[in-house]
């Protein structure tokens, strides 16, 4: 008896130990690394996961929330973590995600899918916010130069997205006559890769992979087409449209 709850001490004498090294190895691993720790998943390797922001449930009722968590956690975060991978030996290693974008065509499909996964995602996630927000003068005068208004934009927008045929985007950039122009890519490709048909500077992507909409909208497109435009953050686009200009 005596010998058990000597060994039983001792036992738990060095659970406690082991019990306290992780806390502090676990502590000293998240102030390390504040971002990572949240998205571990996607951490190993050059590209992370910025944080979202706001909170899933912030875009609601436009964009609910299970649609955001699902798309956040587990399709923009799987496209890092297949970029970390596809580019393990590859000169793309060393390149930020702009420089990858416009030399595309030299990497594998797989680098070109996921670095325009997470380009695409994080861009999309960034002009998003629950805040109501408005153009900057100097872009809606080119809106107005270019589309006659606002309303004709938004128009144009829905109908490029419309006829996406399976997945893609739909873009408004500013193209190399620094005009803004309306353009859609297959897939996860994008204006600045360097295979787009239509080159140039995006201000404003819309998602229309079916993931982006399919648990609210089921098949109807349009109907998240014109509910998204509630949750479009002017401020950041105007923001975007003032540095393609330089
Ligand atoms: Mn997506």
């Amino acid at each position: 008896m005596q010998t058990f709850f000597e060994n039983e001490k001792h036992t738990l004498g060095r659970r406690q130990f082991i019990g306290t090294s992780l806390l502090l190895l676990a502590a000293t691993a998240l102030k390390a690394s504040p971002i990572n720790h949240l998205f571990s998943d996607a951490a190993e390797g050059p590209f992370v996961q910025k944080p979202l922001g706001y909170s899933f449930d912030a875009l609601e009722p436009y964009i609910d929330k299970l649609t955001m968590e699902i798309h956040f956690t587990k399709h923009h975060t799987g496209y890092i973590k297949n970029l970390n991978k596809a580019v393990e030996d590859t000169a793309a290693k060393n390149m930020d995600i702009y420089q990858i974008l416009e030399k595309v065509s030299t990497f594998s499909p797989a680098i070109r899918n996921n670095a325009g996964g997470h380009f695409n995602h994080e861009f999309f996630w960034k002009q998003l916010s629950p805040e109501k927000t408005e153009a900057s003068s100097k872009l809606n005068r080119a809106i107005e130069e270019q589309f006659k208004d606002l309303t004709n934009l938004k128009k144009q927008v829905t109908d490029s997205a419309m006829k996406v045929f399976g997945s893609g985007w739909v873009w408004l950039y500013v193209n190399n006559e620094s005009k803004l122009a309306i353009s859609t890519t297959p897939n996860q490709d994008n204006p600045l890769m360097d295979i787009a048909d239509h080159k140039g500077e995006p201000i404003l992507g819309i998602d229309v992979w079916e993931h982006a909409y399919y648990l609210k909208h089921q098949n109807k497109r349009v109907d998240y087409l014109n509910a998204i435009w509630n949750v479009i953050d002017w401020t950041e686009v105007s923001k975007r449209y003032k540095e393609a200009l330089r």
